[in-house]
């Protein structure tokens, strides 16, 4: 059934702070993360992953800028999608209370068994501290370097666009 192929996507948004916008599709809407650095394919580098406000589900495509004005403003374009699988669990909502998910990416760029785990015991915890971490596999990669997909060439396509939902 269709209803088991969930779905990620990594947004890259370019705001005043720009970082890359990490969503589950999960319980009908994306979790999300806001990751300054973005993802990493090497398991030795963690990211921190800050916890969002849910999005609606009609975000996961969103490509545009957000206006002036509004929260989150300047350009977001999709870094990359695909499908997620949770793993170890049926119940990733779950697993997220808990604060640790394991699952597998299969996108163009992510691939393969991720970790997010909420990170306990901080001195100054917002509770929405998490990390995200490439589990070791043959996808794997022992150095990694991001890569900008808002190039000049990109951005020219870009329009403004409202989003469906408030922007984190
Ligand atoms: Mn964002």
């Amino acid at each position: 059934m269709a209803s088991d192929m969930l779905r990620f996507v990594m947004h890259e948004h370019g705001s005043t702070r720009p970082h890359y916008d990490f969503r589950l599709e999960i319980g009908g809407v994306l979790k999300s993360w806001a990751i300054p650095k973005g993802p990493s394919m090497n398991p030795a580098e963690k990211r921190l992953a800050v916890m969002v406000p849910d999005h609606v589900l009609e975000y996961i495509d969103f490509e545009g800028i957000i206006p002036e004005g509004r929260y989150g403003a300047g350009p977001v374009v999709v870094w990359d999608t695909g499908d997620f699988i949770p793993l170890d669990t049926d119940d990733p909502q779950m697993a997220l209370t808990r604060g640790k998910l394991r699952f597998e990416l299969k996108g163009k760029k992510l691939k393969g068994a991720f970790a997010l785990a909420l990170m306990k015991g901080l001195p100054k915890s917002t509770g929405k501290e998490w990390l995200l971490m490439k589990m070791k596999d043959s996808h794997a990669k022992s150095s990694y370097a991001i890569k900008t997909e808002l190039t000049p060439k990109k951005l020219a396509t870009l329009k403004e666009k409202d989003p469906p939902c408030e922007t984190e």
